[in-house]
């Protein structure tokens, strides 16, 4: 989840989501763009706010397909999921059993409060789709990005421009992480931890940003997607507020959010 600014914060003004006429801007060169990219930890890139790409490589392909063809300007018509040719998903078996681990180490005096974070956020989405996450609280000692006793692993970084980031189902092991900025613990109201890691483990189930079904939010960014309800939903738990959202209070799961949900893991 990105950031927003204090202006934000008060209900003010739109922040870092482009614009609506970003299609009728220069295309910049790669150089470019890799240098407005955000290196996140190791061989990994963060686009779209707060979305995993793995290296230089995955960064060029992200260009090649989106940014150098100019790729803008989507149909307007909740939730869509990653789609590269098929739906970008967990398995039958594999959405089952959605192991994690919580660095113990990283969050310090913060941990006991992100396990109950994580147990929220796990639940509201385990409460409406067929999918379940397991915390595998053997592994917290040593939650890395190496750790293959996990599917993924959470942990805590700091100074990012992100409250937190996460990672597509097509992910490596590697950059299969939920990472959480320490100042996701500060005062991000009218947002919750629980409810950025709402939006943070909609990533991990394979659902896109809903504003890039909307090329009028300002903030599309690609056509990598199928939609799974018919209406656009402004209020999604995927929507970024600050992209002409309507959620004006936590991110929590709509009724298309659910209905989305349901139509990927039935
Ligand atoms: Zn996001």
């Amino acid at each position: 989840m990105r950031k927003l600014s204090m202006a934000l914060l008060a209900g003010v003004a739109l922040v870092g989501c482009g614009g609506p006429e970003a299609s009728e801007t220069r295309i910049p060169s790669f150089e470019e763009f890799k240098a407005s990219a955000i290196n996140d930890e190791g061989n990994v890139y963060v686009v779209n706010g707060d979305e995993a790409v793995e290296g230089v490589e995955g960064l060029q392909a992200y260009y090649d397909n989106f940014v150098a063809n100019g790729d803008v300007g989507a149909t307007q018509d909740g939730l869509a999921v990653y789609y590269i040719g098929g739906d970008i998903k967990w398995s039958s078996t594999q959405k089952m059993n959605l192991t994690y681990c919580i660095s113990s180490s990283s969050f310090g005096t913060r941990y006991s409060t992100m396990v109950s974070a994580m147990n929220s956020a796990t639940a509201a989405w385990e409460a409406t789709a067929s999918v379940n996450f397991v915390h595998s609280t053997t592994y917290d000692s040593n939650c890395t990005a190496s750790q293959a006793g996990v599917l993924f692993d959470v942990r805590m970084v700091s100074g990012q421009s992100y409250l937190a980031r996460a990672f597509f189902p097509n992910s490596s092991r590697s950059a299969r992480n939920v990472l959480v900025d320490s100042s996701s613990f500060g005062s991000i109201s009218p947002w919750t931890l629980t409810g950025i890691l709402r939006h943070e483990l909609g990533h991990v189930l394979g659902f896109r940003h809903e504003h890039t079904r909307s090329s009028a939010s300002g903030c599309y960014e690609d056509s990598q997607w199928r939609a799974l309800t018919t209406t656009y939903d402004r209020s999604s738990v995927m929507h970024y507020p600050q992209c002409n959202g309507t959620q004006t209070g936590d991110l929590v799961l709509t009724t298309l959010d659910k209905q989305g949900a349901r139509a990927l893991y039935p």
